[in-house]
């Protein structure tokens, strides 16, 4: 039984450049801009995760009770299209099924980005915190169905299936991120567009409020998919600030925190995936982005935002497509070693380590 301590959890301070944010009324859809960089010629490709190396010490224990570490490790799953069959950037709707009942049957439970930036996650005994984040805003995420006037979510879309997940599992709640598209081409605009299946233009704003009434949160994922490495320091910021704005136009006052960088490229000067300001000729008003959070597209579970190694500004995450299997990162994540998992110690006020 390894030595256990605990200390004081201390709510995080988050000081937010809310004051000249953001317009609710100046984003105008963009008919110029609408182009989506292919999703499959990523130049940063999608890496099998290392293997861990086990160490002597260890809080995690393949059977038994688990024992409380909450410097333990984190997954931030990450998924792109959940259609018919998996892919690149791809799983079928059954495999995203079975993900979240595996998650669930190994103690799994989900948490908001704010929660671990802010370190308010409430983790019952013995269970572990997991981030999911749905990138690209595609209507295989979240349609919808018109019936007799009224829009239900598609049950086979993946909101449909996590909320009716959620349903039978009350021990779960709605949370999750999405890093959202606004403006990108083949319906990746918001969850579709132009009739693309079957999603009506007028719908995005729509959907965008349904997933932040329901408790999910909202990511910057650039205005259509941008490979900012390539770019100059005006297009960055550009694309940030007008990502921002658009969720701010759907959802009036939405404080955007976290960034997922297409293709996990960075933009030449780091800097600028944090911070920026664009100048809206429109509105005349200059626009500012601030995240605190940048996800990367793999590099296995995260720290814990208790560990003082626990950087935000660079989060890896789990990706689950054609090729990748979930089980293999929540093997590892029971075993000893670095990846070892966080496993609560039910007491919100207090930090189990190993
Ligand atoms: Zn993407």
């Amino acid at each position: 039984m390894p030595h256990r301590s605990i200390f004081m959890k201390t709510a995080g301070t988050v000081a937010l450049a809310a004051s000249a944010l953001l317009s609710a009324t100046a984003y105008a859809h963009p008919r110029a801009i609408v182009r989506l960089e292919r999703l499959d010629r990523a130049t940063t490709p999608l890496v099998t995760p290392p293997k861990a190396q086990p160490t002597k010490t260890s809080a995690a224990t393949p059977t038994g009770p688990r024992v409380p570490n909450e410097l333990g490790r984190i997954p931030i799953v990450e998924w792109h299209q959940v259609v018919a069959a998996d892919g690149t950037y791809k799983v079928s709707r059954e495999r995203f099924r079975a993900e979240l009942r595996e998650l669930h049957a190994r103690g799994y439970v989900p948490v908001n980005l704010s929660e671990m930036l802010d370190k308010t996650m409430d983790i019952p005994t013995g269970k572990t915190p997991v981030l999911f984040t749905f990138d690209d805003a595609s209507p295989s995420q979240f349609r919808y169905i018109e019936r007799n006037g009224t829009l239900v979510v598609d049950p086979t879309s993946a909101v449909g299936m996590l909320l009716d997940f959620i349903k039978g599992h009350p021990d779960w709640k709605p949370k999750g991120l999405f890093c959202v598209l606004p403006a990108a081409e083949a319906g990746h605009a918001f969850f579709g567009d132009k009739g693309i299946d079957g999603q009506k233009t007028a719908w995005r704003f729509k959907k965008v409020q349904f997933l932040a009434s329901q408790g999910f949160e909202l990511c910057n994922h650039t205005l259509w998919h941008a490979k900012l490495s390539k770019y100059s320091d005006a297009v960055v910021q550009e694309q940030l600030a007008r990502g921002a704005m658009a969720i701010d136009s759907a959802v009036p006052g939405y404080t955007v925190r976290g960034f997922a960088l297409p293709y996990g490229l960075w933009p030449k000067n780091r800097a600028l995936a944090f911070n920026g300001s664009w100048y809206d000729k429109k509105s005349k008003r200059s626009v500012r982005y601030r995240h605190e959070a940048v996800f990367e597209v793999s590099g296995g579970p995260a720290r814990s935002p208790y560990d003082p190694a626990f950087n935000p500004k660079s989060l890896p995450r789990v990706p689950l497509q054609g090729g990748t299997k979930l089980s293999t990162t929540l093997d590892q994540m029971d075993k000893p070693g670095k990846w070892a998992r966080y496993v609560s110690d039910g007491n919100p006020k207090t930090v189990a380590k190993p």
